[in-house]
C-alpha cells in the first residue's frame, strides 16, 4: 500500500540548502517533508564560504531565531562550539600563475600573484565547510525541528496538481508526498527542472566554459612552505588558509585545506584547450597535469586521493525559469558555472533567505505568486552575472595582470556589499554581489567587453582606468597599485 504524507512544503534534496530551508519553514510553523536520494554523511563538493555567505548565514540565524546556527558563520566560534564538525580556515583568496614546464618563481612586483584578505584574524574568518559533516548536522537539526525526513527515496514522478504529488520508492515501498509548494534542492540532480521539462539556456549562450577533475586528498604540502619564508614575508595572511587558486594554461586548480588533514583539490579546465582524451583515465590525466607544472607536482608529491577522482563534462548549465506560482529551484538546481571565486554557497544562502521571507510574509497573501516569480528571476540574474565575471576572468588567464582587473569586478562588489552589511545599510532584498545595481553592471560590462583583448603590456593602464571608473565602489584600498597585489584586511579606512 502506498504511504501518503501531506505537507505544506516538499523539499527535494538535503544538501545544506534544502535542509536549512526545511528548518526555517518548520520554525515558521509549516509542515515540511525533506526527501533525499542518498544517505548522510555523504561526500559533497562546494566547500568554500565567503564573507557574504557568512553575513547571510548570520542574518538567517537572526531573522528566523536559529541561535544554534550562528557559530557556523565564523571560524573561531565554529571551532569552539562544534570541533567535531570539520572545517578549514579561510582568510581570503590567493592566486598564483604557473608556467608550463617551469617551477613557479615569485616575482618581486607580485605580477604573478594576488592575495585578497577577507578577514582581519583567524577567529573572525570564513571557513571551508567539510560538507559530509556540515550537511549531516543540518539534517539532524531539521529532524529535531520536526521535519519529516525520508532518505534513500527514488522519486519517480512529480505531478503538478493542486497539491503537488511526488511519487517515489523507498526500499521498494511506494511513497506519495502531497505538498502545496515544492522546492528543488537537488543541485545537479535537477529533478524538478527535468520533471517540468523546463527549457535550458542554449549552451552557446553560457559564456563560461570549463569541466572538472577533482577529489579529496591527504598529504598535500602547504604552498606557503614551498614558496619559502622570504617569498611569503609580505603575504597579508597564510596563502594556504584561503581558496587557493593555482592558475595554469587554460584552467586553474582549487586547493582548500580542512583542519583534519584532508584537502579538497581539483582542476577546472577549458574543454577546448584540455579535451578529454578517450584513452586516458581520470587519475592519469590528474598526474599528467601535475607533471606539466613542476611546482604543483611538488605540492602534490606525497598526496593520496582518498576517494575516486571525479571527472565531469562541461559544468555550465542554466534553466530559463527558476520558479512558478507553487514551485522554486534553489540556485544549484537552477544552474551552475564554476567554483572560481566560490559564489555557490553565498548564492544558495541568499536564495534560502529569500524563500524563507516569502514563506514568512506572503504564504497566505495574493503576493506569494508574484514574489516567487521575482525570486526565480533574481536567481537567474545572479547566475548570469557570475557567468559574465567568471568567463571574463577565464578569457584573461593567459595574461595574469589583466585577469587581476577582471577579478576586481568581483572583489570590489564583494567588499562594497560586505561593508554595507557591516554598517547595517544593506537593503534586505539586495541581490548577490550588486547583480541588481545597473550602474555597477554597466561599468562591469565595459570591463568584460574590453579585458579579453587588452595586451599584457597594457595591463597597468587598464588597471588605472578600472580604478577611476569604479572609484565610487572601491573600498578598503582595493585596486591600489602601491599594494602590489597584496591586500590585507582591514587596511586603513575599513572598520574591523
Ligand atoms: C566542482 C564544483 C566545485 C564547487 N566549489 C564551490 C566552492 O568552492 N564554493 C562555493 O560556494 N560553491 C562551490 N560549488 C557550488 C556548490 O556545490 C553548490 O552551490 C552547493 O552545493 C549548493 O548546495 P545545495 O544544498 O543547494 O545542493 P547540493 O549540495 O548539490 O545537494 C543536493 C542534494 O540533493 C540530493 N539529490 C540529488 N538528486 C536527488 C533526487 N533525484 N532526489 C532526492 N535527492 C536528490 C543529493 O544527494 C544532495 O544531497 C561547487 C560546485 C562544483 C560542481
Amino acid at each position: 500500500m502506498t504511504k501518503t504524507i501531506s505537507c505544506d512544503l516538499g523539499i527535494i534534496g538535503s544538501g545544506f540548502g534544502g535542509s536549512l530551508l526545511a528548518i526555517i519553514a518548520r520554525r515558521l510553523g509549516f509542515s515540511v517533508v525533506l526527501l533525499e536520494r542518498g544517505t548522510h554523511p555523504r561526500f559533497a563538493i562546494g566547500e568554500s564560504s565567503t564573507p557574504l555567505a557568512n553575513f547571510k548565514l548570520e542574518r538567517i540565524a537572526n531573522r528566523f531565531d536559529l541561535d544554534w546556527l550562528k557559530p557556523f558563520a565564523k571560524y573561531g566560534p565554529w571551532k569552539a562550539t562544534h570541533p567535531q564538525i570539520q572545517c578549514g580556515l579561510k582568510r581570503g583568496f590567493s592566486f598564483f600563475k604557473h608556467q608550463r614546464d617551469q617551477p613557479f618563481t615569485p616575482r618581486l612586483d607580485n605580477a604573478n600573484a594576488l592575495l585578497v584578505a577577507a578577514s582581519p584574524e583567524d577567529a573572525r574568518s570564513d571557513t571551508h565547510w567539510f560538507r559530509a559533516d556540515f550537511d549531516a548536522h543540518l539534517v539532524d537539526q531539521a529532524v529535531e525541528a520536526g521535519v519529516v525526513y525520508l532518505d534513500r527515496i527514488e522519486i519517480q514522478s512529480a505531478n503538478r496538481e493542486s497539491p503537488w504529488r511526488l511519487q517515489g520508492l523507498r526500499s521498494d515501498e511506494p511513497v506519495e508526498i502531497r505538498a502545496a509548494l515544492v522546492v528543488d534542492a537537488t543541485g545537479d540532480g535537477q529533478l524538478l527542472g527535468r520533471a517540468l521539462g523546463l527549457e535550458r539556456v542554449d549552451s552557446t549562450q553560457l559564456l563560461t566554459r570549463s569541466r572538472g577533475l577533482y577529489s579529496h586528498f591527504t598529504g598535500v604540502a602547504r604552498w606557503h612552505d614551498l614558496l619559502g619564508a622570504a617569498s611569503t614575508a609580505e603575504h597579508p595572511f597564510p596563502c594556504d588558509a584561503a581558496a587557493l587558486h593555482q592558475i595554469i594554461d587554460g584552467g586553474w586548480m582549487w586547493v582548500l585545506r580542512f583542519d583534519h588533514g584532508i584537502t579538497s583539490a581539483g582542476f577546472s579546465l577549458d574543454p577546448d584547450l584540455h579535451p578529454i582524451r578517450p584513452d586516458e583515465a581520470p587519475d592519469a590525466e590528474w598526474e599528467r597535469l601535475l607533471n606539466t607544472y613542476p611546482s604543483l607536482a611538488r605540492q602534490f608529491r606525497d598526496a593520496q586521493a582518498i576517494r575516486p577522482m571525479v571527472r565531469t563534462g562541461r559544468l555550465q548549465r542554466r534553466f530559463t525559469r527558476a520558479a512558478g506560482s507553487d514551485w522554486a529551484l534553489l540556485p544549484h538546481a537552477a544552474g551552475f558555472l564554476d567554483a572560481w571565486l566560490s559564489p555557490g554557497i553565498a548564492q544558495t544562502l541568499f536564495a534560502v533567505e529569500r524563500l524563507g521571507r516569502i514563506l514568512a510574509e506572503d504564504w497566505h497573501t495574493p503576493n506569494r505568486k508574484r514574489r516567487l516569480l521575482e525570486y526565480g528571476e533574481t536567481v537567474l540574474r545572479e547566475l548570469a552575472w557570475m557567468d559574465e565575471i567568471t568567463s571574463t576572468c577565464f578569457r584573461c588567464l593567459d595574461r595574469f595582470e589583466v585577469m587581476v582587473s577582471a577579478a576586481m569586478i568581483y572583489f570590489v562588489a564583494a567588499i562594497y556589499c560586505e561593508e554595507r552589511e557591516r554598517a547595517g545599510e544593506a537593503p534586505p532584498d539586495a541581490a548577490f554581489l550588486l547583480a541588481d545595481e545597473p550602474e555597477y553592471r554597466r561599468l562591469a560590462a565595459e570591463v568584460c567587453r574590453r579585458a579579453p583583448t587588452v595586451r599584457a603590456e597594457d595591463a597597468a593602464n587598464f588597471a588605472t582606468e578600472f580604478r577611476h571608473a569604479f572609484e565610487a565602489y572601491i573600498r578598503c584600498g582595493l585596486c591600489d597599485p602601491g599594494r602590489r597585489n597584496l591586500y590585507p584586511y582591514p587596511p586603513g579606512e575599513c572598520a574591523s
